[in-house]
């Protein structure tokens, strides 16, 4: 059974995004991109629509929305601005790892406030000195009975200065690598955390980036989400729920690059007629479409999997590096086409082009998840093709013959250096064409 049509409620979800999109955060997103600043009082606008915390359970008084709706609405608020659309997304990234662990404490908690209040939380484990390397992280975590006490600063925190609480991974122990990380949610107001001035970013300016400090922290018992290296499998385990979003911030920005595209094309004359007439402009924006729908399909099927039940891991990586990459290619076409006036900051072409950059790096970078696709197509991967050596390619010189007649009682041998095949009881001695002997024939028919 494969269906591509939305449910009617996954419309109505769509559209109401969509609707929040146009009306709140497009009219904003030119002004506050300039400001470098983030509306806080528009992400309360988005709690009382409902389109934060969508992915809470509904017993702690969520809408228990699927990954499905997730990237649904990810699109639409990500196509008026992606930097918005971040911090709009983030509080889904720090609770992830509380739906996912098996804390019911923590969820009752944290999980019923943030459904009941526009309160927000923030997910950290990047570091000044690490990214990528999540198993290298080097704040501290020391058991102290059956608390923890943190000391260490996180980087890159997206909201980290609006955040009631934090989702912090930390270690035991640096040299234990992915054995020594754990999870632990932590409140803001405690003694010894603070947070560091707003980071200045080329794009995505409306969206608050800061580092995090934790001075002698006190975690009682209580908050621990994931104990020494559960802490790094829930990380994982978040960034796989998560990433189809980063595929589909990008399915969003560059559809609205299309589309200002498209409409420029339409309108501006060159050499007595409309761009949209000439054949190199065409053929952009067919590639353009094209990509848009191969982003949104492979995102689709990420976000469709971890709904299913089904560990997303591949999906998920592919979805991230394809959206990510075709939309930054898609907003610089859309700029070349726009010409003179896409470069200057009356036209939205610019800021998609710096907001969409930052999708290469952040959740992985685009080279992390060419690690994890190729790390499974050369070892985890089932091949339906015979191993090179082994594959039935035959012939016969000037046959005519029907294959069957051909091949009846014929013993076929081929050199697993050349390929070449040799027809007969027994192996040549040597290879005719390569010169290798007959240890390097295989039988390859009968099969
Ligand atoms: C605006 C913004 C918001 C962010 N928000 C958050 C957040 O909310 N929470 C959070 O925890 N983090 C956040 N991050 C951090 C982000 O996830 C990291 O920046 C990202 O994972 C890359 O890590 P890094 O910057 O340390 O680069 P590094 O890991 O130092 O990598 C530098 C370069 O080397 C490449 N590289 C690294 N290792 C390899 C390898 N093995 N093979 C090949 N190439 C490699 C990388 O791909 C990259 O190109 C944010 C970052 C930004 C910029």
């Amino acid at each position: 059974m494969l269906n591509f049509t939305l449910s009617p409620e996954q419309v109505k979800i769509q559209q109401q995004a969509r609707d929040f999109a146009l009306k709140e955060l497009l009219p904003l997103a030119a002004y506050y991109d300039e400001l470098n600043d983030l509306p806080v009082d528009l992400l309360k606008k988005a709690f009382n629509t409902g389109l934060l915390n969508g992915s809470v359970p509904k017993k702690y008084g969520g809408r228990e929305l699927g990954p499905i709706e997730g990237v649904l609405i990810t699109e639409e608020l990500s196509a008026a601005c992606l930097g918005l659309a971040t911090s709009l997304s983030d509080n889904a990234l720090g609770l992830e790892p509380i739906i996912l662990s098996d804390k019911e404490n923590l969820k009752k908690k944290y999980l019923t406030i943030l459904t009941q209040e526009p309160k927000f939380i923030c997910f950290a484990t990047s570091e000044p000195t690490m990214g990528s390397d999540v198993a290298g992280m080097r704040c501290r975590a020391v058991k102290k009975g059956n608390d923890y006490i943190l000391n260490g600063t996180k980087y890159w925190i997206t909201n980290a200065g609006i955040a009631d609480y934090m989702t912090v991974f930390a270690t035991v122990d640096p040299q234990s690598h992915h054995e020594g990380i754990c999870a632990f949610v932590v409140e803001r107001n405690w003694e010894g955390v603070s947070v560091g001035r707003h980071i200045e970013k080329l794009g995505q300016r409306a969206s608050n980036t800061a580092g995090i400090n934790f001075k002698n922290v006190l975690v009682p018992a209580e908050n621990v989400l994931a104990g020494p290296g559960e802490g790094f499998v829930l990380a994982m385990r978040t960034f796989t729920r998560t990433r189809p979003s980063i595929g589909a911030f990008a399915v969003g920005a560059a559809r609205s690059a299309m589309e200002f595209a498209i409409d420029y094309a339409k309108k501006r004359q060159a050499f007595g007629m409309k761009l949209q007439n000439f054949e190199a402009i065409q053929f952009k924006i067919a590639e353009m479409y094209q990509k848009v729908e191969t982003s949104r399909l492979l995102v689709l099927k990420a976000a469709w999997e971890a709904a299913n039940g089904i560990d997303p891991i591949i999906s998920a990586s592919i979805a991230k590096f394809y959206a990510t990459e075709a939309a930054f290619e898609i907003a610089s076409e859309a700029m070349q086409i726009a010409g003179g006036y896409g470069y200057t900051k009356m036209f939205p072409f610019e800021k998609l082009l710096r907001d969409i950059r930052l999708l290469m790096i952040y959740e992985g970078t685009s080279e992390i998840q060419r690690i994890i696709v190729a790390g499974h197509a050369l070892d985890g991967y089932k091949p339906v093709m015979p191993p090179l050596e082994d594959l039935p390619i035959l012939w016969s010189e000037g046959s005519t013959k029907l294959f069957d007649d051909e091949m009846k009682g014929k013993t076929a041998w081929r050199c697993r250096m050349c390929g070449y095949v040799h027809y007969g009881d027994t192996p040549p001695e040597e290879c005719p064409s390569c010169f290798f002997p007959s240890t390097a024939f295989k039988k390859i028919w009968p099969v």
